[in-house]
């Protein structure tokens, strides 16, 4: 029996390296009982994952996505899960969150040019390309684009450099609130979780319980308590706080491939078991 899973998965669809099906194959190569791709702001992803997915024996696939919002305590990403694939009043939503995208990217690249690298569109869209990629382009491909150019010895570094937030060359996306957000998920059948809390501009726990009762009123679901991006210590604060406030738990690698070297699928280990029955039972998912 299989006791771990993997919620939280980019493929060529947004900003991973790896096709849907490639990324299925990791997770069952790590003997994961459950794996969910989540790219950013699109579905395109999860046909081609689903169809891999359904020749495994051993492996659940649960359908996810993670969008981009912001309130007035600044950006945060969104999982949906289990929603219903087409739904319009989903895609619509983040057909209208891609169209920002199209608008912001070339802007960051004149700021780039403004500020001496020298870099065009093509080249940007040439690292997805390169991918397998789709339509969609994030910071990671501007970042990977700017390392080629020769501007940073990294993407990290690029994102400290240019386009991290606050950087020189960072513009912001158009978001829609939260509350938009979790709506369409619902309305959709899906579930609403909140995505790294440790990414939140949040100023102690207190501060943290009350943007999560916040987001509660507006519908949220569950918080990602697992994370590569979460210390144990972390992990532990969140846990307690999902138990108090009664949201479900969720986790995952939040894995993209060789451009997040440090981060591999199945890692850190969430186990099955940390999912609250409700939530395994919504997404089809077997505890027993
Ligand atoms: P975007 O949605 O276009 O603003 O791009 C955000 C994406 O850039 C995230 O999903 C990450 O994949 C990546 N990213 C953001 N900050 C960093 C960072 N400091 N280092 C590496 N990748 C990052
Ligand atoms: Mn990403
Ligand atoms: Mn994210
Ligand atoms: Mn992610």
């Amino acid at each position: 029996m299989r006791r771990f899973i993997d919620l939280h998965t980019h493929s060529n669809a947004s900003d991973g390296a790896l096709a849907p099906a490639q990324v299925v194959q990791r997770a069952d190569e790590e003997k994961l009982a459950a794996l969910a791709l989540t790219d950013h702001d699109t579905t395109a992803g999860l046909a081609a994952a689903q169809a891999a997915a359904e020749q495994l024996d051993e492996l659940s696939f649960v359908p996810g996505v993670e969008v981009s919002a912001r309130s007035e305590v600044g950006s945060m990403h969104l999982l949906g899960y289990g929603f219903e694939l087409g739904h319009p009043a989903l895609e619509g939503l983040l057909e209208q969150l891609r169209v920002s995208r199209q608008r912001r990217n070339p802007r960051m690249v004149q700021r780039l040019q403004e500020l001496g690298v020298d870099l065009t569109m093509d080249d940007v869209r040439q690292v997805a390309a390169e991918r397998g990629g789709g339509e969609l382009i994030s910071r990671l491909h501007i970042a990977e684009a700017i390392r080629r150019a020769g501007h940073a010895s990294s993407t990290q570094q690029a994102f400290e450099r240019y386009v991290g937030k606050g950087a020189a060359a960072y513009v912001e996306k158009d978001y829609r609130p939260p509350s938009e957000v979790i709506d369409a998920l619902h309305a959709a059948g899906g579930l609403a979780v909140l995505a790294h809390p440790v990414h939140l501009d949040y100023r102690n726990r207190r501060h943290l319980e009350t943007i999560l009762r916040d987001l509660m009123d507006a519908g949220l679901d569950g918080i990602e308590v697992y994370h590569s991006d979460h210390p144990p210590e972390h992990v532990r604060i969140y846990l307690s706080l999902a138990r108090r406030l009664g949201l479900a738990i969720t986790g995952g690698s939040d894995f993209h491939g060789p451009t997040k070297p440090n981060v591999t699928v199945g890692r850190p280990r969430t186990p099955l078991a940390a999912v609250g029955k409700r939530l395994a039972d919504r997404l089809g998912l077997d505890r027993s």
